[in-house]
């Protein structure tokens, strides 16, 4: 037998659910099906539900069991890349003329969709300081359909409370919409916490090698529009075609399983290093909500079980200076994206926050993003401190 079951430990859950052996060959890992097309048994007859790889692909349905199980819930839906899983719940939840409160540091692509793809179709929006409970109230507004929360945000790491946003939200009837990509389920389970809906992007610390995006839409029974939001979703996904790779599908599969033992790891790297860049003389802030400096401190360790992998730093020296940074690091590679075993470095006003300039969401020229890796914590300090001593 290889059943797993929903009392199963979080490490247990990400290893074997949806994760069954082959009933032919008895292999340990399920075949990755990288086929199109599936015969029929005489017309209509399907074996085990499938009929053309864009509705659905035995891989793919895997992956989606280990999703819906990683967050605790119902249902899992797996996408091409994060953006494409947040098109097609924006696309299910919304219609012209609704409106969107989101986070005003959410992560760029996010904004970018929802501002200027969706904004093309009738959705207008509102970024707010998810921090401020008054503030998010106020930008409220009746044709409100979404709140969309990202904690820790990206990159500042701002922490706002999932519970009292989640309870704010459905006051108004509104969904609430997390972005879990930080800190992963292993550290933070929105939908206990209140939330409707949670997004990923598996590029990042789900499938956790940096090598292939992917995103996922996971959630309960919940109604939009007299609808099951996860049957809406799951006809956009059909429809519209974004789907997983049976390839991609097995690597963030084959991720997921390491995901507990890789956020403890790199929890206690990045705790180190943030701990060593915040007495730093030429580092004038650390972002980073494991510190008991960083005003959502206690609100994370509340509401998540570790603070993560991901840093950014204010250097003193301003522009100048955290590029010189940023380019004189030997391990942390200068690459865009997260949550791989390898450290990366990223210069977010000219990388991974280039859309947003000139926006609100504008983040300033002297700070940089860590994705602390879990290699040896010695010799990532090590790094950090050579790449200093050249400011
Ligand atoms: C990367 C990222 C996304 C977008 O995901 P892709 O897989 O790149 O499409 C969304 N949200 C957050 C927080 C991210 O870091």
């Amino acid at each position: 037998m290889n059943q797993s079951a929903q009392s199963d430990g979080f490490a247990t859950r990400a290893i074997h659910a949806g994760q069954h052996f082959d009933p032919t060959t008895g292999a340990v890992i399920p075949p990755i099906y990288q086929s199109s097309t599936f015969v029929q048994d005489g017309i209509g007859g399907l074996r085990g539900g499938y009929e053309y790889s864009r509705g659905g692909n035995p891989t793919r349905t895997a992956l989606e069991t280990q999703l819906a199980a990683l967050e605790g819930a119902t249902h899992g839906l797996s996408f091409a890349s994060g953006l494409a899983a947040e098109d097609a719940l924006l696309r299910a939840a919304l219609a012209p003329g609704d409106h969107v409160v989101l986070g005003n540091d959410a992560y760029g692509g996010t904004y970018r969709l929802i501002n200027r793809i969706h904004g093309a179709w009738g959705i207008r929006n509102t970024p707010v300081d998810l921090t401020d409970l008054a503030a998010v109230e106020a930008a409220i507004e009746p044709d409100t359909k979404i709140l969309w929360v990202e904690t820790p945000s990206n990159p500042l790491m701002a922490v706002s409370d999932i519970a009292a946003l989640a309870e704010l939200g459905h006051r108004y009837g509104v969904l609430v919409v997390v972005d879990n990509t930080f800190a992963s389920p292993a550290l933070q389970q929105p939908l206990a916490l209140g939330a409707d809906v949670v997004v990923h992007s598996t590029t990042k610390y789900l499938g956790g090698h940096s090598d292939v995006i992917g995103g996922a839409v996971v959630l309960n029974d919940v109604q939009v529009g007299g609808e099951e939001l996860h049957e809406k979703i799951r006809f956009i996904q059909f429809a519209a075609g974004a789907v997983s790779a049976p390839m991609d599908a097995f690597l963030t599969a084959r991720g997921i399983k390491t995901l507990d033992v890789r956020m403890q790891r790199h929890s206690a790297n990045a705790y180190a290093i943030a701990s060593y860049l915040q007495q730093h003389a030429a580092v004038e802030r650390v972002y980073y909500p494991g510190l008991d400096t960083h005003p959502g401190h206690e609100l994370a360790a509340r509401q998540m079980s570790g603070f993560g992998g991901m840093i950014s730093l204010a250097l003193r020296g301003g522009e100048p200076a955290a590029r010189r940074f940023a380019e004189s690091m030997r391990l942390f590679q200068l690459a865009e994206s997260l949550g791989g075993v390898e450290s990366l470095v990223n210069y977010p006003s000219e990388m991974t926050h280039a859309s947003v300039r000139g926006t609100e969401l504008e983040v300033a020229p002297n700070i940089v993003r860590l994705s602390v890796g879990i290699e040896d914590v010695a010799d990532l300090l090590a790094d950090v401190e050579q790449a200093l001593a050249q400011l």
